[in-house]
């Protein structure tokens, strides 16, 4: 397959090209085997109410031990899956594990909500109402504690059509993220349309937020999620200035390094055994 740069565009196929799809061919071979050998695993990272720093929940992030290469990132393999089909059975072993993991948190009374990402390819799926009904009643998880994140330039392809998904999902009661705000072409007129319950700051805001300009787009976006009636999650904190404006601007959630990294179900329970006896004491922690 040639690279393709653009409607009507063509690239002449060179040696290094040819190693870079040799390259695919073979991460898309594997890719396979690893669906058959399940050698996938779910990281869970905490997302905090910025008002009392407490839990609010997790985002589900899929992680591939590879036997040789050790851990690949899902960047780099979620594109391959997504070009293959392979997508589709790995994202119902994504929906089917977040979820069991969701009940086992919420079990004793808890009211954890799990954010699990879905990629173009699943939302755009006929049969997406009906592997997430299924998925839900398995189970036994209440869709109230599932949150499904998309991102911005997903939804807004087809922004009609996706309004229609969007609706179906909001009505089997699962709630709805439009995840990295910004990076995207957003029409302010469908952002008004869609049944969403969060909209996600994406991380490059964050980060810039020390600066005068930086700091004015996200004050922009959180007076938009205001008007809107929708929460805002702030992605990718990495430090307690960036928590302290964040909380002083009224963001409602927030996630990233200055909180936790991403963790594996061990850990994450861990935490969670520790947040619920002691008060939150993330004050003045530095990044680990
Ligand atoms: P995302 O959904 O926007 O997830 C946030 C990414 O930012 C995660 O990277 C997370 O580890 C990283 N992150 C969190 N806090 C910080 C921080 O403070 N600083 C920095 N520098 N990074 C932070 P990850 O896990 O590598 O995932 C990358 C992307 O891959 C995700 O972006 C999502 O688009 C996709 N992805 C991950 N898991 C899944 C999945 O289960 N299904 C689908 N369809 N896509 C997934
Ligand atoms: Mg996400
Ligand atoms: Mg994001
Ligand atoms: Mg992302």
């Amino acid at each position: 397959r040639a690279k393709s740069t653009g409607p009507g565009n063509y690239v002449v196929f060179d040696p290094q090209m040819h190693a870079q799809v040799s390259d695919l061919l073979q991460l898309e071979t594997e890719l396979r085997k690893a669906i058959q050998q399940k050698e996938f695993v779910l990281y869970y990272q905490p997302i905090y109410n910025l008002a009392d720093l407490r839990i609010t929940g997790f985002e589900a992030l899929i992680r591939w031990i590879h036997p040789e290469k050790g851990m690949v990132p899902p960047n780099v393999f979620i594109p391959i899956a997504e070009e293959t089909e392979l997508i589709n059975p790995l994202g119902e072993w994504i929906l089917d594990t977040a979820c069991r993991q969701a009940r086992k948190w919420n079990k004793g009374g808890r009211e954890l909500t799990m954010n699990i990402n879905l990629s173009g390819v699943q939302f755009k799926d006929k049969n997406l109402i009906n592997v997430l009904e299924n998925t839900f009643r398995k189970n036994s998880i209440s869709p109230l504690h599932i949150n499904l994140e998309l991102t911005e330039s997903v939804v807004m392809g087809d922004a009609e059509e996706s309004i229609n998904t969007l609706n179906k999902i909001k009505k089997l009661g699962a709630r709805l993220s439009i995840d990295d705000f910004g990076t995207g072409y957003s029409s302010l007129n469908y952002l008004q349309k869609f049944p969403i319950d969060n909209l996600k700051i994406d991380r490059s805001f964050i980060n810039t937020m020390e600066t005068q300009s930086g700091q004015e787009l996200v004050r922009a976006i959180l007076a938009m999620t205001q008007s809107l009636g929708i929460k805002a999650v702030a992605e990718g904190i990495e430090t307690w200035e960036q928590v302290k404006l964040l909380q002083e601007l009224n963001c409602n959630l927030g996630q990233g390094y200055h909180f936790s990294k991403p963790l594996d179900e061990e850990s994450a329970d861990a935490l969670l055994q520790e947040h619920n006896t002691d008060s939150p004491a993330m004050q003045e922690k530095e990044p680990s």
